[in-house]
Order: C-alpha cells, then sequence, then structure tokens
C-alpha cells in the first residue's frame, strides 16, 4: 500500500504518518526527517538543506527527489510506504509518478488531512521536538510526561526553527502556492481522500483507516 499525505504544515499530516505506518506495517518516510538528520549530523545535503527549512522556503527540487527516490527503493519500501511531505510541488509528484509507472506501479491513496489556516498558527507554536530520536508533542495535545523532556530518550525537547511563527506564517504562503495544487493533481488520479484534520487526533485515525481498510 502506497500512501501519500497532504495537508498544511502543522495539519498533522507527521503524527497520522506514524499511526498508519504502525497499524499497516509499512515504513514512515519523512523528507524533513531525513533532512534533519542530515543536518545533525553535519552532512553536505544537511547544510545546504538547512539555508531553505530555516526560511520556510522548500529545499529545491534537484536534492529533495534524489533522497526521496534513494529512500523508496530500499527493501523495506517493497510491501509500499507511507510518504509525510513529498511530494511538495507538482514536478516531484511527477518524477515520483513516473518512477512509480516505470515499475507498473502507482500511489493508492492520497489523504489530505484539512486544516483551515487560521488553526495553524496555533498549533505550531505548541509544536516539541526531539532532535535526537525525531519524537514530537504539542505542549496541549500530546504532552510530555515531564515538561521539555522527551518521554522516549529522555532528551531535551525544543521549538524547531521551522516551527517559530515568523517562519510558520512563511511556510503557509509557500504551502498554498507549491503544494496545495497537489490536491487537484491527486483528485484527477482518482486517489484523493479528504479528512477532517480539526477533529481530536484518534478520530481523524480512525477516519484514515475507515478509509484504507482494516
Ligand atoms: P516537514 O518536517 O515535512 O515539515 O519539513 C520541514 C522542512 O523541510 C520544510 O519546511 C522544507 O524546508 C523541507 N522539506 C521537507 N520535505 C520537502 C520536500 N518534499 N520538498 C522541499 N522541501 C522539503
Amino acid at each position: 500500500m502506497k500512501i501519500i499525505m497532504l495537508g498544511a504544515p502543522g495539519a498533522g499530516k507527521g503524527t497520522q504518518a506514524k499511526m498508519i505506518a504502525d497499524k499497516y506495517g509499512v515504513p514512515h518516510i519523512s523528507t524533513g526527517d531525513i533532512f534533519r538528520a542530515n543536518i545533525k549530523n553535519g552532512t553536505e545535503l544537511g547544510m545546504e538543506a538547512k539555508k531553505y527549512m530555516d526560511q520556510g522556503l522548500l529545499v529545491p527540487d534537484e536534492l529533495t527527489v534524489k533522497i526521496l527516490l534513494d529512500r523508496v527503493a530500499n527493501d523495506d519500501c517493497k510491501n509500499g510506504y507511507v510518504l509525510d511531505g513529498f511530494p511538495r510541488t507538482i514536478p516531484q509528484a511527477e518524477v515520483l509518478d513516473n518512477a512509480l509507472n516505470e515499475l507498473g506501479d502507482k500511489i493508492d491513496f492520497a489523504i489530505n488531512v484539512d486544516v483551515p489556516d487560521e488553526n495553524i498558527i496555533n498549533r505550531m507554536s505548541g509544536r516539541r521536538a526531539c532532535l535526537s530520536c525525531g519524537a514530537t508533542y504539542h505542549i496541549e495535545h500530546i504532552p510530555p510526561k515531564a515538561e521539555g523532556i522527551c518521554d522516549r530518550c529522555g532528551k531535551e525537547l525544543i521549538l524547531r526553527d521551522d516551527d517559530k511563527p515568523e517562519t510558520v506564517k512563511n511556510r503557509l504562503g509557500v504551502y498554498h502556492e507549491q503544494t496545495q495544487p497537489l490536491i487537484d493533481f491527486y483528485e484527477k488520479k482518482g486517489v484523493l481522500k479528504s479528512v477532517d484534520g480539526t477533529i481530536p487526533m484518534e478520530d481523524v485515525f480512525q477516519a484514515i483507516v475507515n478509509i484504507l481498510g482494516e
């Protein structure tokens, strides 16, 4: 099962993607996580990506597409995957589509987690992330057991630079301009399913399970 998560930054698609990956036993692939891991390890790719990420801009397609295609070529992707944060532009979607076509394959579902802009800025300023293990929290909705400390690995939680309010505004602008057109793109392919992302996280997940099947 090959699934794409669509939605504005902060819509909760990462949380849902992880839950889908757990339930259906497919890898959760987040291009944002791959970039952050590269930044943490000080790789050349990481240094290049950081220049864009810190401003709320998209990393250029050439860089992003290559890391994604390399990742989905791994053995663990044979039975499918859930993509979180890719594609984010029409050219990225086309490259993925062509790569899958060549294999006689296709995306099964593009799930749009729909949340109005008004809710987004509020949500993102409450997000906290663990740079060590990648776990994510929200100070109101998914608080860690001890404030500021990761439940999973005990390291300090931070507000990512790209979740700061001024960066979030840029990211929303970029989303509307470059990523939202993907909703039409996948609608035309007949694989788009939208879920209301404003309801509690467990209910969003149930709506997704209803779409994907038990
Ligand atoms: P995310 O964790 O998915 O919100 O991604 C964080 C940041 O990484 C984004 O704001 C972009 O700067 C960059 N990024 C992640 N995925 C992509 C992508 N598919 N195309 C371009 N930039 C991306």
